[in-house]
């Protein structure tokens, strides 16, 4: 059995995750903002520092994988501080532990919402490592009426961030695959209040069209996610695999 840390374990893709794994026989430390072994407020530096503080206090310091669900969707600055500073903190902070683990693996939550245009002026700040920036220009797109594209943009820089950070020191070379999952529409507590509004829907369908069988339930989500963590994934790293009934096929075609 392994140790693993998933955030977001409260709901969702999180949740179905720890469920799995604990199946599994695995050993799951749940971190959210509440209902899990580790509350904690990943928008705030205060709650990423008291994630690695608990982190290291319940498991001496050795993680073996570490998969990042937390995330919101609300047309708020807030989403790209949970989105980007959250889950970097979340990794960059968790990473010694892992270096400590046995066949330490990570993985990330993208979103096929990464590859829609996005607000580049959050973007850059975000992988500037600006996060006074990055807050005050998804106000900014708040204040234009667009604050709808802050989701997309966070979910573009970290899977951005990821793909450099994967084959940085301490990751490939230290032996640490490290991917993002980027899932279609898949049915939460994240989506359900959008899914049940027929406009909102419609709007969805259209921007992630999934001819795959349609829509994704959380528990579709979490074997990809335990497989790219176990030792299993010896090869798989700087990824980002669209889990989204061929959304991403749909949307760039040829443009790989
Ligand atoms: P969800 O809302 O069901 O679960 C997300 C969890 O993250 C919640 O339990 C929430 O409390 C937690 N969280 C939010 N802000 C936090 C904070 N500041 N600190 C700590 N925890 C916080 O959503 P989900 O659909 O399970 O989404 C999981 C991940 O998958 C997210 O990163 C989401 O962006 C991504 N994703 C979801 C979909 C989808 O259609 N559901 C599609 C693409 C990507």
């Amino acid at each position: 059995p392994r140790t693993y840390l998933v955030t977001g374990a409260a709901s969702g893709i999180g949740k179905a995750t720890v469920a799995h794994l604990r199946e599994q026989g695995h050993t799951v430390i749940g971190a959210d903002l509440k209902e899990a072994d580790i509350s904690a407020d990943l928008a705030t530096p205060d709650g990423r520092n008291q994630l690695v503080d608990r982190a290291h206090e319940l498991t001496d310091g050795r993680l073996d994988a570490v998969i990042a669900c937390a995330g919101l969707a609300h047309f708020v600055p807030r989403t790209v501080q949970v989105n980007y500073f959250g889950v970097v903190a979340t990794l960059e902070g968790l990473r010694p532990l892992l270096a400590a683990g046995t066949d330490p693996r990570a993985v990330l939550l993208s979103s096929v919402a990464s590859i829609h245009p996005a607000d580049q002026t959050i973007v850059d700040a975000a992988l500037a490592g600006d996060e006074e920036a990055a807050v005050a220009a998804a106000q900014a797109a708040v204040d234009r009426g667009e604050g709808y594209a802050i989701y997309g943009a966070s979910k573009q820089a970290i899977a951005r961030w990821l793909r450099r950070t994967a084959i940085s020191d301490d990751w490939a070379p230290a032996g640490i695959p490290l991917n993002a999952v980027a899932p279609g529409t898949t049915v939460t507590p994240m989506t359900e209040p959008m899914l049940a509004d027929a406009e909102t829907r419609k709007a969805i369908d259209a921007g992630i069209p999934m001819p795959l069988h349609g829509h994704a339930r959380p528990e579709q989500v979490a074997p990809l996610l335990a497989w790219l963590t176990s030792p299993e994934n010896t090869h798989v790293t700087g990824q980002v695999i669209f889990l989204d009934g061929g959304a991403d096929a749909v949307l760039r075609g040829d443009d790989i």
